[in-house]
């Protein structure tokens, strides 16, 4: 005989990760951050025709303070670069990043110097996004993506404020030595 049925009806069993990592995948506060032509889609599915409501998330917050995912909508210049990397660390413990479009994954057509050539140099990305610009429906695909990245994160593991990523700033002092 199974613990299940011994148990009364109306009962159900989890497990603390399982419950935490369902309550926080379905309320995730964005921080309204948008770079460029990417972040007119992103505009557009937090909009009515799209929209993220269905998943909790449809405010955008206007402090980083409050919000647990920024949505890296555009290409990043070496000069914002800072700037980003200053608002992820203001982001508190558990945060997400989400790369929209080929611009922030890998600098898309704008192979220069005053484009970072990737946000994973500034930031820990955990979902990209493919486009340019990327549909909603695709942005979408990469929230229920990272919905399901959640699902398996533990409450044990490691903040991600720890990871150590190359900033803009580190780059240039390497450029310099
Ligand atoms: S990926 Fe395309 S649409 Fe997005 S910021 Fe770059 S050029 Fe604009």
């Amino acid at each position: 005989m199974g613990l299940e049925e011994k148990i009364p009806e109306g009962i159900a069993l989890t497990t603390v990760d399982t419950m935490v990592n369902w309550a926080r995948k379905r309320s995730i506060w964005p921080l309204g951050f948008g770079l460029a032509c990417c972040a007119i889609e992103m505009m557009s599915t937090f909009a009515s025709r799209f929209d993220v409501a269905r998943f909790g998330m449809e405010v955008m917050r206007s402090s980083p303070r409050q919000a647990d995912l920024i949505i890296v909508s555009g290409r990043v210049t070496q000069k914002m670069a800072p700037v980003l990397r200053k608002l992820y660390e203001q982001m508190p413990d558990p945060k997400w990043v989400i790369s929209m479009g080929a611009c922030a994954s890998c600098g898309g057509v704008f192979n220069n110097y005053a484009i970072v050539q990737g946000v994973d140099r500034v930031v820990p990305v955990d979902i990209y996004v493919p486009g340019c610009p990327p549909r909603p429906e695709q942005l979408i695909d990469g929230i229920l993506k990272l919905h399901a990245k959640i699902e398996k994160e533990s409450l044990r593991a490691k903040p991600k404020s720890a990871a150590r990523t190359q900033t803009a700033d580190d780059a240039a002092k390497k450029a310099d030595a």
